[in-house]
């Protein structure tokens, strides 16, 4: 079955590259060049783990091809996967503006019958709107506008697509839904739950799924700000509550916040819809609430341990939201390295992946080479993002390179109790 991949992002790409993994040939299309250019050239634009083997497997056996042609891209596929980014606007509703030009697109070069999946993260309603713009031109065209929300996580994309927990189809057509089977047929085989409904219900299940996930890590976060004042320890209470089945252990760690592309804009994004609707959901505002207050507490924390911040050097391990991503949006590795320099601290970074990402945000900060060039002459050690070679850092070497002993654990990987005794000072989030 021929494919058409709209966006080559972070979904766009992983999704082109594993659907022609399931043997169907795909054509990914972006509206940049430079993109585009770069995958032809076998130049991978995003850090994702496995991505590039992927792509280069698929490309090979000429199941996978990149252009910035969409006309072609539509006529030639029988469905058509958007895949374009839908960034908040200011008042918290998506911007729908890319997803209404692909189907502007899609209205004006269909020559066939075709499915149109939704794969960006869109409001209910979406679907309709979508089906007007394709019908504008021609009420007799036959096609089907179908929600297949993606739930991979960045620096785990591949498998995540691969082995995802359960397929969410919405469509409103028998004709729509066997052609989405026999696109995920691997997946249909290996017993993966499908979950087929509507459209609208669909489109919905991936803010109340993303929402939910907002909720649990401001809940825990809420817990981990209790412990501080009442002597507990977050770690314990979050594994003492993640072993009840019913609650389970992900999404339950304490830390600086939720980041990342999807659950600030998400969010923000259900709370819009309810209130288009008349309605408010006082959960996620709640939850949302939580987490700015969460970010804010960060950097309190950091100038607890080295006061005054003005003029003290930061060393801060970690930039991208999150672990094996070169991805920084709404990290809050970012808003805290914001609120140090508004506090007069310099500061020195390092990560794995996204300095170069993070170097057209803040230019003005010193990149290290890795984690002891970073924490060089530094007053303070702030670990933003636990990457996994910060879990087993030379405290030894450390100490010696270092101003002094502190240092602020926001993703909680050491155990207070053993950098205590080695005479580190050391703050974490909930662990008093
Ligand atoms: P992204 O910004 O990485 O990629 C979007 C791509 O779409 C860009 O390369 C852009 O150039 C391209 N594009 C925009 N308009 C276009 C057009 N008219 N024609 C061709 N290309 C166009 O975004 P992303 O992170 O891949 O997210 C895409 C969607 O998937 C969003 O709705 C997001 O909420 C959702 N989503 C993201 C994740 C994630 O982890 N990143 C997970 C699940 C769902």
């Amino acid at each position: 079955m021929n494919i058409c991949v709209v966006g080559t992002g972070y979904v766009g790409l992983v999704t082109g590259a594993c659907l022609a993994d399931f043997g169907m040939n795909v054509i990914c299309v972006d509206k940049d060049e430079s993109k585009i250019d770069a995958l032809k050239k076998g130049r991978i634009p995003i850090y994702e783990p496995g991505l590039e083997e992927i792509v280069a497997k698929n490309e090979r056996a000429g199941r996978l091809v990149f252009t910035t042609d969409l006309k072609s891209g539509i006529e030639r596929a029988l469905a058509i996967f958007i895949a374009v980014g839908t960034p908040p606007n200011p008042d918290g509703s998506p911007d729908l503006t890319f997803v209404r030009q692909v189907a502007e697109a899609i209205a004006q070069h269909m020559n066939d019958y075709k499915v149109v999946v939704t794969k960006s993260t869109v409001p209910t309603g979406t679907g309709r709107m979508i089906e007007q713009i394709l019908r504008s031109n021609d009420d007799e065209r036959k096609f089907s506008v179908v929600s297949n929300p993606e739930f991979l996580r960045e620096g785990s994309a591949i498998s995540d697509f691969l082995r995802p927990d359960r397929i969410v189809i919405g469509a409103s057509d028998a004709r729509a839904i066997e052609v989405m089977k026999e696109i995920y047929s691997p997946l249909f085989l290996a017993e993966t739950p499908f979950v087929i409904t509507d459209v609208a219900s669909a489109e919905l299940i991936k803010y109340a799924s993303n929402g939910f996930l907002a909720v649990k890590i401001s809940f825990i976060n809420e817990i981990a700000r209790l412990c501080e004042v009442m002597g507990a320890d977050v770690h314990d209470v979050s594994r003492g509550m993640g072993l009840d089945r019913r609650i389970g252990s992900r999404f339950l760690l304490a830390g600086p916040g939720f980041g990342g592309s999807c659950f600030p804009k998400d969010t923000a994004a259900a709370i819009d819809l309810a209130r288009q609707h008349g309605e408010r959901f006082r959960i996620i505002e709640a939850a949302v609430c939580v987490n700015s207050e969460t970010k804010k507490r960060m950097i309190e924390k950091i100038a607890a341990a080295a006061e005054p911040l003005a003029g003290r050097t930061v060393a801060v391990l970690g930039l991208s939201f999150k672990p094996e991503t070169d991805d920084i949006r709404e990290s809050p590795a970012l808003s805290v390295i914001s609120d140090l320099l508004a506090a007069g601290a310099s500061v020195r970074a390092f990560d794995p992946a996204a300095m170069e990402n993070a170097r057209s945000v803040f230019p003005q900060l010193y990149y290290a080479k890795d984690v002891y060039d970073c924490a060089q002459g530094a007053d303070v050690l702030v670990i933003a993002t636990e990457w996994n070679e910060f879990r087993a850092l030379d405290f030894g070497k450390l100490a010696r390179l270092m101003k002094a002993m502190t240092v602020v654990d926001l993703r909680n990987v050491y155990e207070p109790r053993e950098l205590k005794a080695a005479g580190w000072s050391y703050t974490g989030v909930g662990r008093s």
